[in-house]
């Protein structure tokens, strides 16, 4: 049988060989020059078509979908593929806003803390949802989100009790995370979580060395914050929990961009060589008091934290996010993903509970959700069919022409009928990431 090269390859010459990424299984390869294997591979990636012959001498080409039978439609493959998951019902995300509070009043941020915590009407419903969504399915998660979602640690304690024991008795997987700003979650807190509430995954969000953090990320009532976060942070690191996997995200812009190698290097000395911890730079969006980063300063930036996380040994969580087929697509456009607010308001999207379009159901006191179908579409029509770029882009199966379904839905809002979809930023970017060293180095 013949073979030809798959059009979701990325392919980067580094200082050491050649790597391979392919965007719809995610493999990663690398060949170093001075492999003896090398000039065979060259010769052979030269042509158009391979014989079995031709690259059975390297499995991985295969196994990764390097290369596919020559006569695979790779685009309607795919389109058919992204369909069948869109419409698959065994499985249900939920982003759960216990309250709109928040004990933080950082400056750059969008929230306008308007809703108090979740209450107990709603708390019944939500469970009588999720008792009859683990009846149907055999994947259920819950993301905390807010607000500082520990402000309403009450609520997370309720529901999370519920869903663990409904999970049992309906023999389905059940998963949970949080994002939080981690002041509140103190080694009581984070013991009682990942071991009763289940949530393996934590987002803590530290804006750099001390005086940068703490002159951001203010308490409510003016104090710091930093010292305190930090040792929540040392506690989780040292514990002894193999589920668990923590982020540590820092909001970058022109304010505190130089401090992002030193901050580095204090992820560093807390977490060791834990893999289980991820550090995760992420340019400030939206409204701030300083300035937002340019693109060419966020390239620069990648490409610096790239090198600076390979010397000092640290896992990057956006490698795991843009070279991760199942990571790209914003969860807005997951129809079996919804954000559940604490009056029961339900929601696609998490940064823009303003857009009336955004409001896309309410949570009944039955426990059903009812959704305003037409608002709801807009979020989970994916740009594939629309954008024939989309169909021959080499990342369509990690963008999904859906990375950000709030642009397009401000988009059509506006009556804009541009026939080219806005890319992420990352698809510039995927070869920087492809090339850094970190899957390599670390896996
Ligand atoms: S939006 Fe851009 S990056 Fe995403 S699939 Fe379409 S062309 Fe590719
Ligand atoms: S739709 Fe866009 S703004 Fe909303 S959560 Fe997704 S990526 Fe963020």
């Amino acid at each position: 049988m013949n073979y030809k090269k798959s059009r979701y390859n990325v392919n980067v010459r580094t200082e050491t060989g050649v790597r391979l990424f392919n965007a719809r299984t995610g493999a990663i390869v690398e060949l170093s020059c001075t492999d003896p294997l090398f000039p065979k591979f060259e010769e052979s990636w030269r042509r158009e078509t391979f014989q079995l012959s031709d690259h059975e001498w390297f499995p991985p080409l295969e196994d990764g979908k390097f290369i596919v039978p020559e006569g695979t439609q790779e685009i309607p493959e795919y389109i058919a593929s992204f369909n069948a998951r869109q419409a698959t019902k065994d499985r249900m995300s939920l982003i759960v806003l216990p309250t709109e509070q928040c004990n933080f009043r950082c400056v750059y941020c969008y929230e306008t803390f308007q809703k108090p915590s979740m209450s107990e009407e709603n708390q019944a419903a939500l469970k009588k949802y999720i008792s009859k969504t683990m009846e149907q399915v055999r994947g259920f998660m819950i993301e905390w989100f807010g607000g500082e979602p520990l402000l309403g640690i009450d609520v997370i304690r309720d529901i999370s009790t519920h869903a663990v024991a409904a999970a049992r008795q309906h023999n389905a997987s059940y998963d949970s995370s949080i994002t939080t700003n981690g002041y509140l979650l103190t080694p009581e807190v984070f013991e009682e979580a990942i071991s009763e509430w289940k949530i393996s995954r934590y987002q803590i969000t530290i804006d750099g060395p001390r005086d940068f953090h703490n002159g951001r990320r203010v308490l409510e009532s003016g104090g710091h914050t930093y010292d305190r976060i930090i040792s929540n942070l040392q506690y989780m690191a040292k514990s002894d929990h193999p589920e668990l996997m923590y982020i540590v995200r820092m909001n970058v812009d022109r304010d505190n961009l130089r401090t992002v190698p030193e901050f580095a290097g204090i992820v560093k000395d807390i977490v060791g060589d834990d893999r289980r911890a991820r550090f995760y730079v992420r340019p400030t969006w939206g409204e701030s008091k300083f300035d937002l980063l340019t693109n060419f300063e966020t390239r620069s930036l990648r490409k610096q934290i790239i090198e600076v996380c390979n010397e000092l040994g640290l896992y990057l969580y956006d490698s795991d996010l843009f070279l991760n087929p199942a990571l790209g697509m914003c969860y807005a456009a997951d129809p079996r993903s919804l954000v559940i607010g604490p009056d029961g308001s339900v929601y696609k999207c998490t940064s823009a509970f303003d857009l009336p379009e955004n409001l896309v159901g309410r949570l009944t006191s039955e426990g059903t959700i009812k959704l305003n179908q037409e608002h709801f579409s807009l979020w989970v029509e994916s740009g594939i069919e629309k954008y024939p770029q989309c169909r021959r882009c080499a990342v369509l199966p990690i963008c999904n022409s859906a990375h950000c379904p709030k642009i397009e839905v401000t988009r059509s809002k506006l009556g804009n009928r541009d026939n080219h979809p806005v890319c992420p930023p990352y698809k510039d970017q995927i070869k920087m990431f492809v090339g850094g060293a970190l899957q390599e180095k670390f896996d």
